[in-house]
């Protein structure tokens, strides 16, 4: 009960990539290096987070430079070479995306590699994160589809491939990010909802979305700041979800506007619950984990609730970071010991 997983990526040493910043560039400049570095940081932050005393354990996305990307770097009918900076979610903030200029197909699989690393790492539960479907689609330069609807179902196809390989691979979860479902809410019920059920169809694994208002850096907060005192998105896109054949709902929960009682939605789907704040330096106590946990505990019952953490961690230095999970870990025993 109340087993303790993370939202995704996790901060990379210092060798592997320049801390403490989103998109950082690889900092080992000869290819083999590269790939040797991106394996021992998986391996690292795996043992890290079981150190931490974390119980479904993820790759950390240590051989991605950023969760969307990382992925798409290994898809045909793209043009990395020659991006194009455009604003993202609805505009929020801008970025140098992808251009989309042909047909998109997946030659190879992506992350099996690091992916079969990671697992013969740990015999604890293991997590993959992938980007959603919707999520892509917000985070490239389409030139060639002209119809997101029609793309996002292009890259769920994708997607199923890569997990179906995961999966066979042991990956015990597999999460798709989509913090675009806080952004383009009307087309959640739609194309949104329809290119995930495909990005999930025939797995046999555990699934998860992880939905938020994203990481702890300027843009966000302000964004964050102007979404008044209650957050009330998920009220729109909870019962979707509910609905879905999607297993697992991730969301920010500490220091967040979202009213607990919103995860009453989520009727019969565990809840990734958030406990920690990726957005402060400050170190949650075990206590403030376990209170929101007893909060959890108002709206759904306990064998659903797992404490995680409000987001992707690779903003944060690492000593932050293990500090942080290892509050996560007393905060959940804490709350065993209670009920
Ligand atoms: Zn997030």
């Amino acid at each position: 009960m109340f087993e303790t997983t993370v939202a995704g990526s996790l901060p990379k040493p210092s060798w592997l990539a320049e801390p403490e910043v989103l998109w950082a560039a690889w900092r080992p400049a000869d290819d083999d290096i590269l790939e040797e570095a991106k394996l021992d940081a998986t391996a690292l932050c795996i043992l890290a987070q079981e150190e931490a005393g974390i119980d479904i354990v993820s790759d950390g996305e240590q051989s991605r430079q950023h969760f969307v990307h990382g992925f798409l770097a290994a898809i045909d009918g793209l043009d990395f070479d020659n991006r194009k900076r455009i604003g993202i979610r609805d505009d929020r903030y801008e970025a140098d995306c992808p251009r989309v200029i042909g047909p998109v197909s997946r030659k190879q699989s992506v992350h099996a590699a690091y992916a079969k690393h990671a697992r013969a790492q740990t015999d604890r539960k293991l997590k993959f994160t992938l980007p959603g479907p919707m999520t892509i689609v917000d985070t490239i330069a389409d030139e060639h589809y002209g119809d997101r609807a029609t793309l996002a179902m292009e890259f769920a196809r994708l997607l199923n491939d890569e997990a179906r390989e995961l999966e066979a691979l042991g990956v015990d979860v597999i999460q798709f990010d989509e913090p675009a479902y806080n952004v383009y809410m009307s087309a959640v019920a739609g194309w949104g909802i329809d290119s995930l059920e495909r990005a999930i169809e025939g797995l046999s694994c555990t699934t998860a979305i992880h939905i938020c208002y994203g990481y702890g850096i300027q843009a966000n907060i302000d964004w964050k700041g102007a979404l008044g005192d209650e957050w009330r998105q998920y009220e729109e896109t909870f019962p979707v979800l509910a609905a879905s054949n999607i297993d697992q709902v991730s969301l920010e929960c500490i220091n967040s506007h979202v009213p607990m009682s919103l995860i009453g939605l989520l009727d019969g789907k565990d809840i990734l619950v958030g406990a920690i704040d990726v957005a402060t330096n400050r170190i949650e106590t075990p206590d403030q984990v376990a209170d929101v946990i007893r909060e959890a505990l108002k709206h759904a019952p306990a064998e659903r609730i797992f404490p995680s953490t409000n987001c992707g961690m690779v903003p944060l230095s690492r000593d932050v970071t293990y500090a942080k999970l290892r509050a996560l870990a007393a905060g959940a025993a804490i709350m065993r010991a209670e009920i």
